[in-house]
């Protein structure tokens, strides 16, 4: 079967309905069903298939629905958006794409990039060739991030960056990054940052991954020895980085909190409608689904999902009217993340001792993936900024409360004591 091509169609005037009745046909003659399972985070050849699936998506005319028609998108709303990731639930998608390639750093180049940089990165994103990831947290702490350390030192034309990057998410499978550096010591932190585009896989870089507690080994340490960038990588402005990364950030929010119009398809990030289902198989499997605190379980993961449904629904709503302030994304962040965790404590009750030990190489064992989840339950209540960081910002940004005391606001950065 043939796919249409992007030259095929004038997507632009096309109303949703009939944008997504193409879709779903399209999607019927191309796609690969839905896995049963998850593809596992550290799988090199399932990253393969994605930029596979993606390449075939912008053949197909139907990649970067809300990213700019100048730069390889297709310019519409994120209603068109919306109904082709409902119609592709059933299908194959390159979920891993999403986050933080689609909807962060495709999402902050898109806004604040310069022309060239656009025109350079963006369709070669969009055509699956280019995986970007975030080099924002370091050792020395990732909640502080105007704190960075990573120096940038200019010469000529060119910067030249020495420090380390830590928990970039598969930088070693990636092709470019988002690294923020600084690049002035004598203000105060905020204003002495610069976000520059930096290639991952080039002398001067050292990769490091490291291994996690349920064994895989997705996360990476990056060490910067001398690595020369050209004036050109510099995202905004020179000393400009904070606004950049501020940018960023409320995109972070809105695609792990599941409402950036720029991700495309299901996301991997949090609970999805069906969870509590998976928890009822989970319990009839186990054969358990006659048990009263079984059944709360299943109960109060099915009301978490609801709550956080119909948050996000309010949410999104009131920041597209202007009644919410971009910030308020910070309250979809806090609550994929909670609802996250209740889902694992609830999946890990209702699996009991199958999910904590199950057959070796048994894939489909009732409770291993609760056990599985339970390892990474913490992960969205850090990744994105952890759950004190949103509500923080929510105090501070949407309602309006007094600023957190800081020592370190009005020094020039050279001053601040560091541990
Ligand atoms: C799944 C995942 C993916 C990630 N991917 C990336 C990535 O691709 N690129 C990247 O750069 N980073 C990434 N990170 C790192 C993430 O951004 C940091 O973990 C996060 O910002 C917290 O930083 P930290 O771990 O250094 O904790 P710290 O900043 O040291 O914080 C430790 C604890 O102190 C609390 N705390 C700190 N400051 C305050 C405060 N002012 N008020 C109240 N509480 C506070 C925090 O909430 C936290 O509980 C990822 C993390 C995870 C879990």
């Amino acid at each position: 079967m043939s796919a249409s091509t992007a030259s095929d169609v004038r997507p632009e005037s096309e109303p949703v309905e009939a944008f997504a009745e193409r879709a779903r046909a399209w999607m019927a003659a191309n796609l690969p069903p839905r896995p049963d399972r998850v593809p596992s985070r550290g799988d090199q050849a399932r990253r393969t298939h994605e930029r596979a699936l993606q390449r075939l998506i912008w053949d197909g005319g139907f990649a970067g629905i809300c990213f700019p028609a100048a730069f390889g998108g297709l310019g519409l709303s994120a209603a068109h958006q919306a109904a082709f990731t409902e119609a592709s639930l059933p299908y194959d998608m390159p979920y891993s794409l999403n986050v933080p390639t689609f909807g962060i750093l495709a999402a902050t180049l898109a806004e604040v990039g310069s022309d060239a940089q656009r025109a350079r990165h963006l369709p070669a994103i969009l055509r699956g060739e280019e995986l970007w990831v975030q080099f924002l947290s370091e050792p020395t702490g990732g909640s502080d991030l105007a704190g960075v350390r990573m120096r940038a030192d200019r010469d000529g034309d060119e910067f030249v960056l020495n420090g380390s990057k830590i928990w970039s998410s598969a930088a070693f499978a990636s092709d470019w990054a988002m690294c923020l550096a600084r690049t002035d010591w004598d203000v105060p932190k905020h204003r002495g940052l610069t976000m520059f585009i930096v290639k991952i896989h080039q002398p001067g870089i050292r990769i490091d991954r490291i291994r996690q507690v349920d064994g895989s080994d997705e996360f990476c340490q990056e060490f910067f020895d001398d690595v020369r960038v050209p004036g050109s990588a510099v995202v905004g402005g020179v000393d400009d980085g904070w606004s950049v990364a501020t940018q960023l950030l409320g995109h972070e929010r809105a695609a792990v909190g599941g409402a950036s119009k720029y991700t495309s398809g299901r996301l991997l990030l949090h609970a999805e409608g069906d969870f509590a289902a998976d928890l009822v198989a989970v319990a009839r499997a186990r054969g358990v689904d006659g048990t009263p605190s079984v059944r709360s379980a299943v109960a109060r993961a099915r009301i978490a999902e609801t709550v956080h449904a119909q948050l996000t629904g309010h949410v999104m709503a009131a920041m597209i009217d202007g009644e919410l302030p971009p910030s308020a994304g910070a309250y979809l962040k806090l609550s994929a993340a909670t609802t996250r965790m209740v889902h694992d404590e609830c999946g890990l009750q209702i699996a009991g001792v199958d999910g904590v030990a199950w057959p070796a190489g048994d894939g489909s064992a009732p409770g291993r993936g609760a056990g599985e989840a339970t390892l990474w339950r913490q992960a969205l209540s850090l990744g994105g900024g952890s759950n004190e960081m949103q509500r923080n910002l929510i105090a501070e940004r949407v309602l309006g409360m007094p600023r957190e005391a800081t020592a370190d606001h009005r020094v020039p950065y050279r001053d601040v004591p560091h541990a």
